[in-house]
């Protein structure tokens, strides 16, 4: 097991907070997300921002191959050495943004994994990336905070449903699986947090006609959440609708000229979408 404070001391590394640095301290909390990931010889794991490797070397003692990309080049000198003695972990230094995720990949042949104590600052472009882009990804076991993973799996009506709501759950099925206290972290972050698996499926993404149109709707009917969903699409530039062809969409959907967005369920926007792209 890794000592954080020990290997902060020996490299003397400063956190940076608009790196998202708050580092995992707690061993049984590195064990249960590594133990949420159900890791054999087969896996491939990616983890966004390895930080000193405590979460990284948990996981290699199981996956197959672990692809660990950092930002911050001050970590790379203490990051190498406690991951150096592990054959099958490869650390690159980069912005998960940035890099290309399908030549990590390669032509691995096993499931890929997503799992990592995200940095919460690109929480959602970082999951919204992996999900849009069509990755061959299994499943995503991501430490968020906490009010973030109760969008993720949150039910129309509610205030916390929204485009975030419906991406991820048009993408696989969530579940939020434990909080983490403050106190498991060096320094203590300002919120709390908690563990989500997405276990990736296609079933809804076979019924999306047009990917594009989907993702338009979604941010339409969410861009303002208090407008109903006439007013939403029909002032929406990029799908580009006249307020009479939405209440004709509408109508064919059985649904009240009032309705908002934030009522309809993960099908309901699919076969909203699918309506929109077949006119
Ligand atoms: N995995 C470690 C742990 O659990 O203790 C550190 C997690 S810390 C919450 C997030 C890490 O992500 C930091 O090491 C930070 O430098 C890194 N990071 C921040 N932005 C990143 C980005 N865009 N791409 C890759 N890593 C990033």
């Amino acid at each position: 097991m890794i000592n954080t404070n020990e290997i902060l001391n020996k490299y003397r590394l400063k956190l940076t907070k608009s790196l998202g640095q708050n580092f995992l301290t707690d061993i049984n909390i590195l064990k249960k997300i590594a133990d949420a990931g159900d890791l054999t010889q087969e896996d491939l794991v990616l983890e966004i921002g390895p930080g000193i490797g405590a979460l990284t070397v948990v996981m290699a003692q199981k996956a197959g191959s672990v692809i660990a990309v950092e930002l911050d080049k001050n970590l790379m000198p203490a990051l190498k050495f406690t991951t150096g003695s592990y054959k099958n972990i490869t650390i690159i230094n980069d912005d998960i943004l940035k890099v290309n995720v399908n030549a990590l990949i390669g032509s691995w042949k096993g499931p890929v994994k997503i799992i990592s104590n995200l940095p919460y600052y690109v929480t959602t472009p970082v999951i919204m990336m992996f999900l849009e882009n069509n990755l061959p990804i299994e499943r995503m076991v991501i430490m968020v905070q906490k009010e973030v993973a109760q969008r993720m799996s949150a039910s129309p009506g509610t205030k916390e449903y929204g485009a975030l709501s419906v991406g991820v759950q048009a993408a696989g099925d969530v579940k939020s699986l434990f909080n983490v206290s403050c106190n498991c972290f060096i320094p203590k972050p300002d919120v709390d947090s908690s563990v989500v698996r997405i276990m990736i499926h296609d079933k809804y993404q076979k019924m999306i006609n047009d990917r594009q149109v989907f993702l338009n709707c979604v941010k339409a009917a969410f861009l303002k959440r208090r407008k109903t969903l006439i007013n939403a699409m029909s002032s929406y530039p990029e799908l580009n609708l006249k307020r009479e062809k939405v209440k004709e969409i509408i109508a064919a959907m059985k649904l009240k000229e009032t309705i908002r967005g934030e009522e309809l369920s993960v099908e309901q926007f699919i076969q909203l979408a699918n309506l929109v792209s077949d006119f």
